[in-house]
């Protein structure tokens, strides 16, 4: 007899185990005590973002469209570069031709307009 799990949803209770477990792995494995409770939500963002991440990317690379708001306006890591190929391409705000480019956003932009597009929601 369990009786302290009779309340809960039976998805709950698989979902809260797996993430026990994954708990328990992960303070083994880091040597650390990570609060459970932290490591949940840890855990719930990581899932967040993985749901967030997976298909838009994919959708969005093949065709070439806007990279997701949430990284372009992070404000990380945005470093605008000179194209490797030094091709000239259409900026992403102004539409007019680049060989500038954001190494994150992988998008052609002006270095005029490299701090609006990064500003703009
Ligand atoms: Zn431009
Ligand atoms: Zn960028």
């Amino acid at each position: 007899m369990k009786p302290k799990c009779r309340n809960w949803n039976s998805n709950l209770i698989l979902l809260d185990s797996t993430i026990v477990n994954a708990w328990k792995i992960y303070n083994i494995a880091n040597e650390t005590q990570m609060p459970q409770l932290e490591f949940k939500s840890y855990i719930a963002v990581s899932l967040m973002k993985a749901e967030d991440d997976d298909p838009n990317r994919r959708i969005n690379q093949a065709v070439g469209s806007s990279i997701p708001d949430e990284v372009r306006l992070d404000n990380i890591g945005h470093v605008i570069s000179m194209d490797a190929d030094k091709a000239r391409r259409r900026c992403k705000l102004c539409k007019s031709h680049t060989i500038y480019i954001c190494i994150k956003c992988k998008t052609h932009l002006h270095l005029k307009c490299f701090e609006a597009y990064h500003k703009k929601i």
